[in-house]
């Protein structure tokens, strides 16, 4: 049996805090605001994963009150992630996802962002498909105050 789940995250940019997605830090001057690392690529895999298993969603699984999740390292939250649906005998046939983001230019850093999400799920890099788009200067993520990404994500069930 496959099960299908979609992610959705997005994050406003700020100066002075780091711009990570997909566990890769991005040179920029402005970055994401948020509780944990607000890599909003790993966030919106989370949630495809977990909405894959309909079991929650990211705030369930990893609570922003939580102090343990302060500032955290968002790949430590999607390898637990890969671990519940190991749990139960599930296992990531791909994720495509696409982030939106007006600049920097992400071109660079997708495949390195592929190798590692890759690594994190412990899948080969040829299931993770990362795009990235802008959006032609529309809304709050065209003019460049947020940047958003989705995900979704193809799960076997080993047992049917
Ligand atoms: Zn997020």
């Amino acid at each position: 049996m496959f099960r299908i789940g979609i992610g959705n995250d997005t994050h406003r940019l700020v100066a002075g805090r780091p711009l990570i997605l997909g566990g890769v830090k991005i040179p920029s001057e402005f970055g994401a605001e948020g509780h944990s690392d607000s890599d909003a690529l790993a966030h919106a895999l989370i949630d495809a994963i977990l909405g894959a298993m309909a079991d929650g969603d990211i705030g369930s699984h990893f609570p922003d009150n939580d102090p343990r999740w302060k500032d955290s390292d968002s790949l430590e939250m999607l390898s637990r992630t890969a671990m519940l649906m190991r749990l139960r005998d599930l296992s990531l046939v791909n994720a495509d996802a696409t982030i939106i983001l007006e600049r920097p230019k992400l071109r660079d850093y997708i495949d390195v962002m592929r190798a590692t999400v890759a690594r994190t799920l412990d899948v080969e890099v040829s299931s993770i498909s990362v795009k990235a788009k802008t959006n032609e200067g529309l809304d709050a993520v065209g003019r460049g105050e947020a940047v958003s990404a989705q995900a979704i994500v193809l799960l076997s069930d080993k047992n049917s």
